[in-house]
């Protein structure tokens, strides 16, 4: 299969996962990459995107990173919600050591345009919903799309992001007794012009959390000074929301003034101040999911699942764009590497699964500590402002090298080396 004859991989979604294996596959002689997108043209849902040393690392390698930019992150401040009183601020002098793009916040459309000018032309096909995926047997898969077209292919990559949960497509083809539940966590999201602001200096100066007792607002820049008319992002979220049956699945979709507004009205006036000027039909509404962890990422030996088909950890480290990127370059050299063998799909998956599985796993045994941490601190500090400042701390000096500094390149020598 791979190697003497052209072996076809079908990429299901063109987000920044679909799109950075699109990038790195099609540098494959040895393959014919199609990208299959169910929306009409390519289209960015949600706000700003924050990119550290690990995004621009995976980007460098994509050759993309030259389209992106964004607001620094420099200063960030941590906030108490209510009284505005400042907890805590990064000056972030690590990551210029790093990199010396530091940490940044972009609009997520200029990523996935970058991305996007990468692709070859000819690779993506939009309109192409996939409804249903078959294993033939000693062969392919048969993908079939809501048009009622066809196609087979010798691997397919589920990037269809945490829909590949609620369409039930690609996870839930390999998965089947996997369901997914409504966290409560809910994010409401917006980009206005900055100049809407501008009687608001202390919202828009620095990067900043505003914590409150069951949700937060983060305010961020997502332009630099070469934008003529920079944006703003504003994101709310709510940690404790209430499930309407068949409602509770809004990805993207409007959310009125009215309902976000609600969420922030004991806050403090400045950051009610900068909530109101978002006009009606602006806010977009995000609801959380989770569901059962994958120890393995890959199935039928032929099908690999990343960035949040795989994982959808809802924004919980920033950074979610950047590891279905990885985990799409990292399947490349995997392709690359076994074309030659004599089962290249199942070995390559094999390789991506032990490469990336773990680092997933390890991700989500952070963010366990970190509740089990936030609950005994809870329990230890009854005062909110007690258990806030101790809350910024215990985030704040986290260590999180393993996400922002991850060098995808080295882990992929550092396999090599122990191969
Ligand atoms: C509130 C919030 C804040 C976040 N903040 C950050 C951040 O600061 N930094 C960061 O890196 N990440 C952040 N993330 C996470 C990040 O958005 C995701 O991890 C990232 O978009 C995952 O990329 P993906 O390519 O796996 O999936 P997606 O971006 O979800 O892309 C999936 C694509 O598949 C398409 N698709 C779906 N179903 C089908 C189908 N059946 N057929 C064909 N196409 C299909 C969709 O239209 C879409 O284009 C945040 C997430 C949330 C919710």
């Amino acid at each position: 299969m791979v190697g003497r004859t052209l072996t076809s991989v079908a990429i299901i979604g063109g987000g920044p996962g679909g799109l950075g294996s699109a990038i790195a596959l099609s540098q494959l002689p040895c393959l014919r990459v199609t990208l299959y997108e169910k929306n009409s043209e390519p289209r960015e849902a949600g706000a700003g995107i924050s990119l550290s040393t690990n995004a621009w690392r995976v980007l460098d390698l994509l050759e993309a990173s030259d389209g992106v930019w964004g607001g620094s992150k420099s200063n960030t401040h941590q906030r108490n919600a209510y009284t505005g009183k400042i907890l805590s601020i990064t000056q972030h002098p690590e990551n210029s050591a790093v990199d010396q793009r530091g940490s940044i916040r972009a609009r997520r459309a200029r990523l996935q345009s970058a991305l996007l000018a990468k692709v070859p032309e000819g690779v993506i096909q939009f309109n192409k919903k996939l409804v249903s995926l078959e294993s033939l047997p000693g062969e392919g898969v048969r993908l079939v799309f809501h048009d009622q077209t066809e196609v087979a292919a010798d691997i397919v990559i589920g990037a269809d992001g945490i829909h590949s949960w609620l369409d039930q497509v690609v996870r839930r083809a390999l998965f089947s007794d996997h369901q997914l539940h409504f966290t409560g966590n809910t994010a409401w999201r917006v980009l206005i012009p900055k100049s809407r602001l501008a009687h608001l200096p202390e919202i828009t100066s620095t990067t900043a959390w505003w914590w409150g007792k069951v949700g937060h607002v983060y305010f961020s820049d997502v332009d630099d000074g070469r934008d003529k008319d920079p944006q703003f992002e504003i994101t709310i979220r709510s940690y404790h929301e209430p499930e309407v049956v068949g409602k509770t699945v809004g990805w993207g979709i409007p959310a009125t003034n009215q309902r976000v507004a609600s969420r922030v009205e004991t806050f403090d006036q400045r950051v009610r101040d900068a909530v109101s000027v978002v006009a009606e039909g602006e806010w977009r509404e995000f609801a959380g999911f989770a569901g059962p962890r994958l120890d393995n990422i890959t199935g039928w030996d032929k099908v690999a699942l990343i960035g949040d088909a795989s994982h959808p950890l809802f924004g919980a480290f920033g950074s979610g764009a950047t590891f279905a990127m990885e985990d799409g370059w990292i399947l490349a050299r995997a392709i690359e590497r076994t074309q030659f063998a004599s089962q290249p799909a199942q070995k390559a998956l094999e390789i991506f699964n032990l490469i990336r599985a773990p680092y997933y796993t390890r991700m989500y045994e952070h963010l366990d500590e970190v509740h089990e941490k936030l609950q005994q601190l809870q329990a230890e500090k009854e005062d909110f402002n007690h258990f806030l400042q101790a809350k910024v701390n215990h985030f704040l000096y986290a260590d999180k090298d393993f996400i922002y500094k991850n060098d995808i390149r080295k882990v992929w020598e550092d396999y090599l080396s122990t191969e």
